[in-house]
């Protein structure tokens, strides 16, 4: 086992990152992670000329024309944590980004720049990030370690390097003698300044190549009067994303092991098979992502070279696509004349004299194109892309790293030889150095290597095998510390301990769990469970946490270190939080791990998480069958109790909430599960003065203490006693008590509940408890418990906008009981709201029997129960509330009811 060693004295080991581009910040970004979690004291020397991170040849344009031509939902920094950039640009750049949004490369090398500041930051003091401003000009091996040579001859020592130089610099061969000796000749358009005398000159221009530089080139170039050019040997452009993408789809054959011509064949049947189906050839394309590198490695030589030949320039028109702005800016261009793509291929250029061509008396240059055209222009552009053979470049660094056999060249002769981690290989059967390379050097080992989306994997795996030499993943197992129950925790006896106070806490409903478990993740900050327990509490919880953040914390740490009940208990909270079938992951687990109280904790409906809501019945049953393995023991006997009464065995359950209490007072389930059972026997007296003695003692310190004040209202409201509802809103509901999560679920529907019931005089402070809320959790809830709590809240704001937002966020959520049970909760409120009560009422009743899915407790519930009172009364159906009120005044009576029921048979429109 693995464990930290955050405190030793061990010496730094320094890594060098040569090239502080996309690719070294990535790497960088996830050595200080991974350092973070195994508590290697590490040292990054992030070498690069610039001085920049994150900017590279991609990211440091200012230009807002040059957009990424990838979504933001695929270019996160973290592969486990999709989302994390477009959650940044939501911070920093303008809150109405999606994941679907192709937004300016600029923010994107900021984005990586300020992701490595905090991932260094999280990660001090055992890892310090240093910044060196100069060019490496060799890299040689010295002993065991690495030896750096910088432009200005300085040396630098380093225990590992990491060589992220980016694509290597076109060579230009194709580029007639006279071409390159030209002033007018820009042989790299992404050098700093590279186009500056273009924008302040007038003239044509021609660019040499029709890939995505040549795209943003002449977006950044064009100007009125002006003709730019672009040939290249197939003379197509990059095509456009879909404004509406559809899914990947992959293909339904193997392809992997065909040679070259049947898998030709193959996919162009994918392809026409999917334009069949879906009108678009793009999810072929999409669905062979993943397989591209398989598909390039199972390739002969000889198919490969067929490939580059015949293939290449096709696939990546298809492939490396525009965003649609991008696409139509450009049609606009060729549209009016100014954009002029064609087949072509330059054979000569003649230099004009100056003043030769013509009245304007400017410099020129006449280019000869094969099939006899000519084209004169005033600038030639470079846009063919980057060289791929090192063993060609003009770079002393890679041409000295295969001179001496640190380095081989990669098949084809792309890039470099790698082992599958990105080590490379040197020449001949020399132990490879400690040296690394990720992205377009690694292209002739898997084909797509210059993306984001394949970089990022790149560097986090690359910098897992390299602290593989610095702490080792896994260490002869010690003995590793357990939790109440005995279940073994993979991490050290102090962040054990927190943890275990955190369950502790979770277990009594007691406030601190929160606390307790960053405690644990700060000692340790590689301890899956307790991210995961994390991500949790504030996905069902309301509390403070970035979930993604947490959740990708947790299934990262838990593939280097974790057993198999953590990595199932990971995977449980991901599902839950994707909402992918959670439930049944949750019995699952729980299944093969009866004692792990965090899991049983989370799929009984109780207070701090919804439950399982779509199983109830196995939830219960698996309290039944679980009892012989907790022995007793009070949390258990409180969750017992707290199903108890909700299979409305109200004896049962009073007893044993009482032995749980006897043996924990503060046990917060059982505290509940009593109310509870005061509550639906109508015992709205006795329960009151119980609940607040219990209150008085235990209450301030649990964690969830606006519930029980939310229940003590409740029985207030039963009583019809208007003042007192009143005054406890005031001093234990309103806005400087409680907020966030507990605000929506507790004192929101406090509210609405009183003013259905009429004991609301006046306006309510709705407002002020949504203004705690914040936009975010009443609009896009992560869960359907969440989201019936929202619409009630906005139903009682009388907000249609926001609940034609909830309605929408519900009706394409992946939850089915958010599609299915929340998105018409939304159409029933909305009515409500605008006193449509016959159509309220109608969708309401069909409804109320589908309430339970959403989870929570049958009081919690209820709301939707007592909307459809209102609404049968206003709209009066006094028949069906009448009868409506009677089952309920069979099952629980209160003085609210009773005066109800006596208004309606008095023929009273009631509240
Ligand atoms: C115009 C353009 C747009 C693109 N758009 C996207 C996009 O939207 N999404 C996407 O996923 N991909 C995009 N790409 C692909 C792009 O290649 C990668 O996303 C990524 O930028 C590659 O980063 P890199 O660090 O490997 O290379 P580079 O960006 O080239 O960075 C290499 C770095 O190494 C430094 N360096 C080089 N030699 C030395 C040396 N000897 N010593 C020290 N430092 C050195 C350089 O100064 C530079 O900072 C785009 C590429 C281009 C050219």
């Amino acid at each position: 086992m693995s464990l930290p060693t955050h405190q030793s004295l061990e010496p730094r080991h320094t890594v060098a990152v040569v090239g502080a581009g996309a690719a070294g910040t990535l790497v960088a970004i996830h050595l200080c992670e991974a350092a973070h979690r195994r508590g290697s004291r590490l040292e990054i020397l992030l070498v690069d000329p610039t001085g920049a991170p994150g900017t590279g040849t991609a990211y440091a344009t200012r230009d807002p024309r040059h957009r990424l031509n990838v979504p933001a939902g695929g270019m996160s920094c973290y592969p486990d944590d999709g989302t994390h950039f477009v959650r940044w640009l939501v911070r920093h750049a303008n809150t109405r980004s999606t994941a679907a949004d192709f937004v300016p490369r600029g923010l994107f090398g900021s984005y990586l720049a300020d992701t490595l500041v905090d991932a260094s930051a999280r990660a001090r003091p055992s890892v310090a990030v240093r910044h060196v401003a100069a060019a490496v000009t060799d890299i040689r091996r010295q002993g065991g370690r690495m030896a750096l040579v910088l432009a200005d001859g300085t040396e630098l020592g380093a225990d590992s390097c990491v060589l992220a130089t980016g694509p290597l610099r076109s060579r230009q061969g194709w580029a007639p003698p006279e071409l390159r000796r030209s002033p007018q000749f820009v042989p790299d358009p992404w050098a700093p300044d590279a186009l500056t005398r273009l924008l302040a000159a007038d003239g044509d221009i021609l660019l040499v190549g029709s890939g995505l530089t040549a795209v943003d080139v002449a977006l950044t170039l064009d100007r009125p009067g002006r003709t730019i050019h672009a040939v290249s040997r197939g003379g197509e452009l990059p095509r456009p994303h879909a404004v509406a993408p559809l899914a990947p789809l992959p293909p339904d054959g193997p392809l992997l092991g065909l040679p070259l011509a049947d898998l030709r064949r193959a996919v162009h049947r994918h392809v026409g098979r999917t334009i069949r189906a879906h009108g678009d050839w793009r999810p072929a394309v999409d669905g062979l992502r993943p397989l591209t590198a398989q598909l390039w490695s199972g390739l002969s030589d000889a198919d490969r070279a067929e490939f580059l030949a015949r293939d290449h320039s096709r696939w990546n028109t298809l492939r490396h696509r525009m965003s649609p702005a991008t696409a139509e800016s450009l049609q606009r261009l060729r549209d009016a004349g100014r954009f002029v793509p064609a087949t072509g291929r330059v054979e000569a250029v003649r230099p004009l004299p100056d003043g030769a061509e013509g009245a304007d008396r400017r410099p020129g240059l006449v280019v000869a194109l094969n099939g006899g055209r000519t084209l004169r222009v005033r600038w030639v552009v470079d846009c063919t892309g980057p060289a791929t053979d090192p063993a060609r470049s003009a770079d002393p660094l890679h041409t000295g790293l295969l001179d001496s056999g640190l380095a081989r060249t990669g098949p084809m002769r792309i890039g470099y030889a790698t082992d599958p981690d990105g080590r490379l290989l040197g020449a001949g059967d020399t132990t490879p150095a400690p040296l690394w390379t990720l992205g377009a050097h690694r292209r002739g080992e898997l084909w797509e290597s210059t993306a984001v989306p394949e970089i990022r994997v790149q560097a986090a795996r690359l910098a897992g095998a390299l602290l593989d030499g610095v702490t080792p993943r896994t260490r002869p197992a010690a003995r590793r510390p357990t939790d109440q129950l005995g279940l073994p925790l993979s991490t050290h006896p102090e962040a054990a301990t927190a943890y275990c106070t955190a369950l502790e806490d979770l277990m009594a409903v007691r406030a601190g769990s929160e606390e307790a478990l960053r405690q644990a993740v700060e000692l340790d900050p590689g301890f899956a469970l307790a991210h995961a327990a994390l991500a949790a509490l504030g996905h069902e919880g309301g509390a403070h946490v970035d979930v993604p953040r947490a959740l990708a914390d947790a299934r990262t740490a838990v593939r280097e270190r974790g057993d198999e009940r953590e990595r199932s208990m990971v995977e449980v909270v991901a599902q839950r939080i994707l909402g992918a079938g959670g439930d049944a992951a949750l019995l699952r687990h729980l299944t093969d791990h009866p004692r792990d109280v965090l899991a049983l904790g989370m799929a009984v409906p109780t207070i701090a998480f919804s439950g399982v809501a779509d199983l109830q019945e196995d939830a219960y049953q698996l309290v039944e069958r679980t009892a012989p393995d907790h022995d007793g023991h009070w949390f258990h006997t409180s969750l017992l109790a707290f199903i108890r009464q909700e299979q409305n065995d109200f004896a049962a359950a009073d007893r044993l909430a009482r032995r749980a209490l006897a043996a924990e007072p503060a046990a917060g389930h059982a505290a509940h599960a009593l109310t509870h059972v005061y509550y639906e026997q109508g015992d709205h007296r006795e329960g009151l003065r119980w609940l607040d003695a219990w209150i008085d003692r235990h209450g301030q310190g649990t964690a969830h203490h606006a519930h029980f004040s939310w229940h003590a209202g409740l029985h207030e409201l039963a009583l019809d006693d208007a003042a007192a509802v009143r005054r406890r809103w005031h001093s234990q509901l309103s806005p400087s008590r409680v907020h966030g999560i507990r605000a929506l679920v507790d004192s929101a529907s406090l509210l609405w509940r009183a003013r259905l019931a009429d004991r609301w005089p006046g306006a309510t402070p709705i407002e002020a408890v949504l203004d705690s809320i914040g936009q975010e959790t009443l609009e896009q809830p992560g869960s359907a418990f969440v989201a019936l709590h929202s619409a009630v809240a906005l139903a009682a704001a009388g907000d249609l906008v926001g609940l034609h937002r909830l309605h929408r966020h519900a009706a394409w959520h992946s939850d089915p009981v958010q599609s299915e049970v929340i998105a018409p909760l939304c159409d029933a409120m909305s009515a409500a709201v605008e006193e449509r009560w016959g159509e309220a009422a109608d969708t309401l009743t069909a409804l109320r029997p589908l309430a339970r899915r959403v989870g929570g407790s049958a009081a919690q519930r209820e709301v939707v129960e007592e909307t459809l009172l209102r609404a049968l009364t206003a709209s009066g159906r006094y028949a069906d509330a009448e009868l409506l009120l009677r089952e309920r005044l069979d099952r629980r009576p209160s003085a609210l009811d009773l005066r109800r029921a006596q208004q309606l048979r008095a023929g009273v429109p009631t509240a």
